[in-house]
C-alpha cells in the first residue's frame, strides 16, 4: 500500500450549544481527510495547545496508514503520559486517522473493525426532574418514543438538597447531603417500579456522592427495582471498595467515565469487580485503545457502555456506535438529544429510533464538520459550580 501522508493537523473548540466541543482535523496528500472529537470541556484550550503545538510538528510527513505505530509515538512521546489532555488529544488525532482509513478503504467504520455483532444497539436515555411527577412525565414521554431503559435522577446529582444543617458562614459551593440524596432515591425506584413494573428498566448514576459503607447499602436496598445498572457508586479513589460491594449485591456495577490510565480499570476488570466498563473514549486516547481494552474486557465477561454525555461531539457519538455495533459485548448506548446548532455543525449523525441506535452507513465514521459555521460559535470558558460540591459540614468533595 503506498503511503498517505500526513499534510496537516488543525484543532478547533466551537461552542454551538452548551459545551465547548473539541475537533481535531487531519489532512493527507491523497485529498482525504479526517475528523475525530477531542473534546475536554472543562480544559478545551490546553488540548488545543497539545495538538498544534506538540502533535502536529510530529505527524506532518508521516504515513497516515500506520495508526498504531502514530498512536505508539503520540503515547510515548511526552515520556509522561496518560493524562486526560494529552489522551484528548491524541484520541482527536486517532479518531481522524481511522475516519481516514475508513474512506480510503470505502468502509463505514464498524467494517472495517469486522462486522456487525447485532443489528442495533439498543439506547438509554435521562429522565430528570425536580419531583416525582415531573419524573413520571418524562418517562412517559421516553416510552411513548419506544425507549427501554431510561436513567431517572431527582434533581441534580446529589439529588435536591433541602433543610441542610450547615455550620455558620458556609463557603460557596453546590451542597448536597449524601444520606438524604441515599434515601430519597431509593425511595424513587420504588415509586417508579410500583407505577411502571418491568415495563423498563432503570438506570441510576450517583456521580460518586456515596462513602463504600453507603454504596453497599444503596446498592443492596435498589436490588428489588431490577436496575440495569448503578454508576459510580463510590468516588474514583475509593474504587478498590467496588470489589466488597460488588461481592455482596446483585445490582449490576458500573464504572470507568473518569479512566485515563489502564492501571485504573485492569485489576478492576481481572478481578470481575465490575458488570459494565464506563470508558469515555476520547480520554484514554481514542479508537486504538477503546478497541483493545474492549476485547480484554470481553476475555473476562464484562459488558461495555461507552460514556457518551452531552460533553461529546457528534463524531464521539458517530464513534460509539460504530463501536457499539461491531463490539460483542457492547452492551448499551447512552443517548443525550443532539441540539440543534449541533446538528448543523456535525451531519450526519447516527440514528435514534425506538430505543435503537443506528451506526452511520458512509466510510470512515461518517461525520462532516462544518468549520465556516463552527467559527460562528468560538469557545466560551465559564465555572460550572457544580464542580465545587460540598457535603454539609463544608467539606469539598467528588463532584
Ligand atoms: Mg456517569
Amino acid at each position: 500500500m503506498t503511503p498517505t501522508i500526513i499534510t496537516d493537523v488543525k484543532c478547533f473548540i466551537t461552542k454551538p450549544d452548551k459545551h465547548n466541543l473539541v475537533v481535531v482535523k487531519v489532512e493527507t496528500d491523497k485529498n482525504v481527510t479526517g475528523y475525530g472529537c477531542a473534546t475536554f470541556q472543562f480544559r478545551p484550550t490546553t488540548v488545543k495547545e497539545a495538538v498544534e503545538e506538540y502533535l502536529k510538528p510530529i505527524l506532518v510527513g508521516k504515513d497516515a496508514n500506520q495508526i498504531e505505530d502514530l498512536w505508539q509515538m503520540m503515547h510515548k512521546n511526552s515520556y509522561w503520559r496518560n493524562g486526560p489532555v494529552l489522551n484528548n488529544a491524541i484520541s482527536g488525532v486517532d479518531m481522524a486517522l481511522w475516519d481516514i482509513k475508513g474512506k480510503l478503504a470505502k468502509m463505514p467504520l464498524y467494517q472495517l473493525f469486522g462486522g456487525k455483532s447485532r443489528t442495533a444497539i439498543p439506547a438509554y436515555t435521562h429522565a430528570v426532574a425536580d419531583n416525582l411527577d415531573d419524573l413520571y412525565k418524562e418517562i412517559d414521554r421516553y416510552l411513548e418514543e419506544g425507549y427501554r431503559y431510561i436513567r431517572c435522577q431527582l434533581g441534580f446529582y446529589g439529588g435536591n438538597a433541602s433543610n441542610l444543617s450547615t455550620p455558620e458562614n458556609p463557603l460557596d459551593g453546590s451542597y448536597f447531603d449524601p444520606e438524604q440524596y441515599a434515601n430519597t432515591t431509593i425511595h424513587m425506584f420504588k415509586s417508579i417500579y410500583e407505577k411502571y413494573g418491568n415495563r423498563f428498566q432503570m438506570l441510576h448514576d450517583v456521580h460518586e456522592r456515596l462513602e463504600p459503607s453507603q454504596a453497599l447499602r444503596f446498592a443492596k436496598q435498589a436490588e428489588p427495582y431490577n436496575l440495569f445498572f448503578l454508576e459510580d457508586v463510590v468516588a474514583l479513589e475509593a474504587n478498590d471498595w467496588l470489589r466488597n460491594i460488588k461481592n455482596q449485591t446483585a445490582t449490576p456495577i458500573a464504572t470507568g467515565e473518569l479512566f485515563n490510565n489502564p492501571s485504573e480499570w485492569k485489576s478492576l476488570l481481572v478481578n470481575k469487580d465490575i458488570d459494565f466498563l464506563r470508558i469515555h473514549v476520547s480520554q484514554i486516547g481514542g479508537i486504538t485503545p477503546a478497541l483493545k481494552v474492549a476485547h480484554f474486557a470481553d476475555a473476562l465477561g464484562i459488558r461495555i457502555a461507552w460514556h457518551t454525555p452531552s460533553d461529546i461531539s457528534p463524531i464521539g457519538l458517530a464513534v460509539n456506535t460504530h463501536l457499539n455495533i461491531h463490539l460483542h459485548n457492547a452492551a448499551i448506548q447512552e443517548n443525550i438529544e443532539i441540539p440543534e446548532n449541533s446538528r448543523k455543525l456535525f451531519y450526519p449523525i447516527p440514528t435514534q429510533k425506538n430505543g435503537y441506535f443506528y451506526p452511520i452507513e458512509e466510510d470512515g465514521i461518517g461525520v462532516n464538520f462544518n468549520e465556516e459555521l463552527a467559527a460562528k460559535f468560538p469557545a466560551e470558558f465559564k465555572e460550572h459550580p457544580w464542580t465545587l460540591s460540598r457535603t454539609p459540614d463544608g467539606t469539598i468533595v467528588a463532584p
